[in-house]
């Protein structure tokens, strides 16, 4: 059977709400939302917050790696321009460079493992997000804290 028409059947029978502008496409004749318009398709999609849980646990390990990277720029243009820093302001960046190799590796990681992630129930599921979620701001927060601090 043409997956339009398919779409078409089982729309007859089932009640569905446009993606795009929440219409009721019950009894619709044609693969497209009366309504806005919107081309439709039928799709197999997760019933659950599996891979939600995956996407913001990689967001935020993404918003450390650019807030490492961004401290890290700040720190090393004046040095670049002016030469030479407190030793203390050495050790920092160096430690934000090797924070953000850390992140790095850790966004690879996560992105290897979205099946093992997918795999898992969805308490563990979100119990991870939330701890990489945790543990990316409060590093680099404290890391960035701590930074502020010695520049003070
Ligand atoms: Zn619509």
């Amino acid at each position: 059977m043409d997956d339009d028409v398919f779409l078409i059947d089982w729309l007859s029978e089932r009640s569905a709400k446009c993606p795009g502008c929440g219409y009721e496409l019950t009894g619709i004749r044609e693969p497209k939302c009366p309504e806005c318009a919107t081309a439709l398709r039928l799709s197999v999609a997760c019933s659950d917050d599996g891979l939600w849980s995956w996407i913001i646990s990689m967001l935020a390990i993404t918003l450390g790696i650019g807030f490492d990277s961004v401290v890290a720029a700040l720190i090393a243009l004046p040095i670049l321009i002016v030469g030479g820093a407190p030793p203390h302001i050495h050790v920092f960046f160096y430690g934000l460079l090797t924070l953000d190799l850390f992140s790095i590796g850790m966004l690879i990681w996560v992105t290897r493992r979205r099946r093992a992630w997918m795999r898992l129930n969805k308490t563990p599921r979100r119990a991870i997000a939330v701890g990489i979620i945790f543990a990316t701001f409060l590093l680099h927060a404290g890391f960035g804290g701590g930074l502020l601090y010695a520049m003070i």
